[in-house]
């Protein structure tokens, strides 16, 4: 796509998160042959383990796993731990094997994450992933090209490369080659689904364009049997808000634009101010974050109204917290202390300097304000989303374009404990429902005989501390008065293949190494002269 077709496509449905990092992705890389990982065995047993199973059922241990290739056999549970009766149905391993010692160990699904833009260094992005336990992704955008994420799919099937499974959705509008031409009648829509059913894709991600041509859009995807999901542009939630989307069977709502929108009870559009400009991102972030406030109050007739029947419409939830927690606390996000070994300081600088060019850079002038105003937004947003939750609704979760796949996921997590999950219920919106809401259930998500061994194994416990799965580990003062690490994935087990996940990150600090040395570039904050060269 040339500069100015680019421009074009970016002005016409930006908002969503894909066009602005293209320049970030010319120049993709293919990822080098799979050299990590043991397995799958024909036989693989964890022993001993403490099992999370996904599925909300309490942690079980000492329990015994049974691989055979890429799928669980046969899980063995003990029974009346501590009793003159226990007893337990004890595997043995067959010649050939591989048997792990998972005695204080805890294993629980592998994660999934249903909102990751796949950007320019798959080996990168992957590895930082499976360093984290994410055994599936869904790149909602195929913003590198469909063509080129389908290759990535099939060789990570193949197990060809170090990489989770991947679930590619296509952004409507875009053509497999990365060409964009917007349909703008019903028929040009449906002839538009068609053609990405075609093409391969498992999904499509609508971002809001004029009513008819979305409502014919998601109806021809029920009929080609294509999953959809979408991100409200801003610009149009007033004619179309996430109500909308709901009744026309959308399969889940991305971030939260159009959630207010639908429960407006006194206006039927947010304010702006007179000298708003949607282009202008500090405008438009800054204002955003007012939305919910203008919203009607939690448990009130329109709030329940609109939940309950989103509810029944069976729609998913995909709030990625993450990506916008640099609105209620600007230097807590640009100074993530993964960053210094982990992110590659360009990429850095794009994430978190303010920027007029950089889709999500809006912080021009981010005042105390702003801050503030974001914080009351999260509350009222984290009472919807964990009321949803409790009313049977699904929440899954994604990291979208944050800085660091994996770390970024782990902290979805916390903020979902922060919006009122329990330890048990965050990990089920982090495995299972990821899993249901892409519609492989059948064959991952939770620790279930039967299903793929898509898994993680630690050393701590993760329903006592998200903390434990991040790649950094958490803070401990230890017995001794030493101050120490603890925790970090040990193993991520994909379809049987056993990755070592401290080696995977030791893989992407070396790459970073390497780029730093190269040019000579660090992480600079923002605004901060020092420590610059070579720029
Ligand atoms: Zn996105």
């Amino acid at each position: 796509m040339n500069q100015m077709l680019k421009r074009f496509a970016c002005l016409a449905v930006a908002a969503a998160c894909v066009n602005a990092f293209a320049a970030e992705r010319e120049g993709k890389l293919d990822p080098p042959e799979r050299n990590e990982g043991g397995g799958p065995y024909t036989q693989l047993i964890l022993r001993n383990v403490t099992i999370i199973e996904g599925t909300l059922a309490p942690p079980i241990s000492p329990v015994d796993i049974v691989i055979e290739g890429s799928r669980i056999k046969s899980i063995h549970l003990p029974d009346a731990v501590g009793s003159s009766a226990y007893s337990k149905d004890v595997p043995v391993l067959k010649p050939g094997g591989r048997e792990i010692d998972g005695k204080g160990m805890y294993v629980m699904p592998g994660l999934i994450d249903t909102h990751q833009h796949i950007v320019r260094n798959p080996e990168y992005e992957f590895k930082l992933d499976l360093a984290h336990g994410i055994t599936t992704i869904r790149d909602p955008g195929s913003g590198a090209g469909l063509d080129w994420l389908l290759q990535l799919k099939q060789k990570s099937a193949k197990h060809l490369i170090t990489a989770p499974k991947i679930q590619a959705y296509l952004r409507f509008g875009f053509y497999p080659d990365g060409s964009f031409n917007l349909p703008t009648t019903e028929a040009d829509a449906r002839a538009w689904v068609r053609m990405a059913k075609k093409a391969g894709a498992d999904g499509v991600k609508d971002a809001g364009f004029a009513p008819d041509v979305i409502r014919a859009s998601m109806d021809e995807m029920k009929k080609q049997g294509l999953r959809s999901m979408i991100h409200h542009r801003q610009t149009m939630v007033a004619r179309w808000n996430a109500l909308d989307s709901s009744r026309a069977g959308v399969g889940s709502i991305e971030h939260w634009y159009g959630l207010p929108e639908a429960m407006f009870e006194n206006r039927t559009v947010q304010y702006f101010p007179p000298d708003f400009n949607y282009q202008n991102e500090q405008d438009r972030f800054g204002e955003g974050g007012n939305l919910w406030s203008q919203a009607a109050a939690p448990y009130s007739e329109r709030w329940n109204a609109v939940m309950n029947e989103m509810l029944e419409h069976d729609t998913t939830l995909s709030p990625t917290y993450t990506v916008y927690e640099k609105y209620r606390d600007y230097m807590r996000a640009r100074t993530q202390e993964w960053f210094e070994d982990y992110a590659f300081p360009d990429a850095y600088t794009r994430r978190y300097s303010p920027s007029k060019e950089v889709h999500g850079s809006a912080m021009h002038n981010w005042t105390t304000k702003n801050e503030s105003d974001w914080r009351e937004q999260f509350r009222i947003w984290m009472i919807f989303v964990n009321e949803y939750k409790n009313r049977g609704g699904r929440v899954s979760t994604g990291s979208d374009e944050a800085l660091l796949f994996g770390f970024s996921l782990i902290r979805e997590l916390e903020l979902l404990q922060e919006a009122g999950f329990m330890p048990l219920e965050a990990i089920r919106s982090g495995t299972l429902s990821g899993a249901e809401v892409l519609g492989i259930d059948h064959d991952t998500g939770s620790v279930e005989i039967g299903k793929y061994a898509d898994l993680i194994v630690l050393d701590q416990n993760p329903l006592e501390s998200f903390k434990f799965l991040y790649g950094t580990g958490a803070v401990k003062l230890m017995d001794d008065g030493e101050v120490e690490r603890i925790g970090g994935v040990k193993y991520t087990i994909k379809e049987g293949i056993v990755y070592d996940a401290k080696q995977l990150l030791a893989d992407v600090k070396a790459m970073v190494d390497a780029e730093k040395a190269k040019t000579g570039k660090k992480i600079v904050p923002p605004g901060m002269k020092r420590g610059a060269k070579a720029h």
